[in-house]
């Protein structure tokens, strides 16, 4: 009998630059984040990527700082005239539209692209908890903070076809005056401000995916009577599904662990998303092949048991594809989201065919094992307990290759505690080497465009970080 039933897949998958600049293959070391620029390296950054994603039938890429990042003047329309930023962004559109992308529109929904407004025009500006005027959020009370709200949107939209809207309200915080927070409480004042921005956008754009991310909603910490993430509770929990009649996706990241219990999803009147249960946030100041990363297995594992629960969408996070594990980690989690029962195995292995393009077999076989090693040889040592104990927070979710508010390279923080105690070091430091061992033996059986070279290079500079840093910890580092 012929099974012609449609694999079981995501329905939504997009890809998350985040900021465009984090997908860019050379590094920014001196710049602040989030990097500003839209230069020839930014359009090489994400059209290598819009080459990665569309290969892995992802269907949307959704990246912040395509025309401001912090800092939208107040007539808004000046932010649109720069004649070669506008002509890079629309060769942008033009390559995602060639490989049949959509782009989506980011919005920060009265935070994140105001900072300059709040100053310039005092009359939107909101307050923090304790009254004083918000270093970033405008008022959601005030019928001027909308025009400014619906201003942008209608230029955004009158530059570009975009085929969804990433809404966000409260990564930089919100307004708590009486009418906002203080009225509704957080989950409450913010919901209301997505509805009716998704409802705005709905009207004049029906088919456009809106999409809602609550990142900070509820704060990154753990329940002390179950020792989990907390979650919306049952008084937060009326409003997000009232919102959830207004929106198409409640993307549920998870950067700490989920806000909306397995058990509440089907109650959602629209798809449940998250952000695949493991990521990198890679940044722009870190140089592109100094760490290596993989999480192709770990990362097809939660996709198939978050799509067991009901999710439906994914915002999966990007990187540099220059560095060969931030590609295996796209490649993979993409065709892991176009059908979740397949075996991961068999889908790195297929990455690797056609990337490295092995001149065997086994080489390819033997090289996709080399990244799984590796995958464990850095994840193996990741401890829930530790991260409970000592920051009282759930496992990531996302971790930082580096940090982010900074203006040089940074730490290499992801080999330090609470992700690798001085064994876990140990062990890591065991399999980076023997990793370029593996590297050194597979050398010439690929045809791979400089791929198994430059994850060499990675591997070296990660064990070569880590060794300085156990050097710096008094950890044996030596052979
Ligand atoms: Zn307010």
């Amino acid at each position: 009998m012929v099974n012609d039933a449609k694999p079981a897949s995501y329905d939504y998958r997009i890809a998350f630059g985040c900021w465009i600049n984090d997908m860019r293959n050379s590094a920014l070391p001196l710049q602040q984040w989030p990097a500003p620029h839209c230069d020839d390296a930014t359009v090489e950054g994400v059209t290598r990527t819009l080459d990665v994603i569309s290969a892995a039938g992802y269907g949307y890429l959704d990246m912040f700082g395509l025309y401001a990042t912090g800092n939208y003047p107040p007539d808004i329309v000046s932010a649109f005239t720069d004649p070669e930023r506008n002509r890079r962004l629309d060769l942008i559109f033009t390559r995602a539209a060639d490989r049949g992308i959509r782009l989506c529109l980011p919005l920060g929904l009265m935070t994140w692209g105001w900072d300059r407004i709040i100053v310039e025009d005092p009359e939107v500006r909101g307050v923090d908890a304790a009254g004083n005027p918000h270093p970033h959020a405008m008022c959601g009370a005030k019928e001027k903070s909308w025009a400014y709200i619906e201003k942008l949107l209608d230029t955004m939209f009158a530059r570009h076809d975009f085929g969804g809207v990433h809404l966000e309200s409260a990564d930089l915080g919100y307004c708590s005056c009486p009418q906002c927070a203080g009225e509704y409480g957080v989950v409450g004042y913010n919901a209301r401000l997505n509805a009716r921005a998704a409802d705005y956008i709905k009207a004049q754009h029906p088919d456009v995916l809106v999409y809602t991310c609550p990142i900070s909603w509820v704060p990154f910490s753990l329940d002390k009577g179950t020792g989990r993430q907390k979650t919306f509770t049952a008084e937060d929990l009326p409003h997000v599904l009232e919102l959830s009649r207004h929106i198409d996706i409640f993307m549920d990241q998870g950067h700490h662990g989920r806000y909306v219990p397995w058990e509440e999803v089907p109650r959602l009147q629209c798809a449940y998303g998250t952000s695949g249960g493991l990521w990198a946030y890679h940044g722009s100041r870190q140089d592109r092949l100094s760490y290596f990363l993989p999480y192709p297995l770990r990362g097809a594992a939660h996709l198939r048991d978050h799509h067991d629960h009901g999710t439906r969408a994914c915002l999966y996070y990007q990187g540099p594809m220059i560095n060969p594990a931030v590609e295996v980690n796209s490649a993979v989690a993409g065709r892991v989201m176009s059908e979740v029962t397949r075996d991961p195995k068999a889908v790195l292995e297929e990455v690797i065919e056609l990337y490295y393009q092995p001149r065997s077999t086994g080489a390819g076989q033997h090289l996709a094992q080399v990244f799984v090693d590796l995958e464990e040889a850095y994840f193996g040592q990741w401890d829930e307990q530790r991260f409970h104990e000592t920051q009282n927070l759930e496992m990531p979710g996302e971790f930082l290759v580096g940090t982010l508010f900074n203006t040089s390279p940074d730490a290499v923080t992801h080999m330090g505690e609470p992700y690798l105690d001085a064994a876990g070091r140990a062990a890591y430091r065991q399999g980076l080497k023997a990793a370029l061992a593996a590297l050194e033996q597979l050398s010439g059986q690929f045809d791979d465009d400089g791929r198994l070279d430059r994850m060499t290079r990675c591997v070296a500079m990660a064990h070569h970080l880590l060794a300085t840093f156990m050097l710096a910890r008094g950890e044996p580092w030596m052979d």
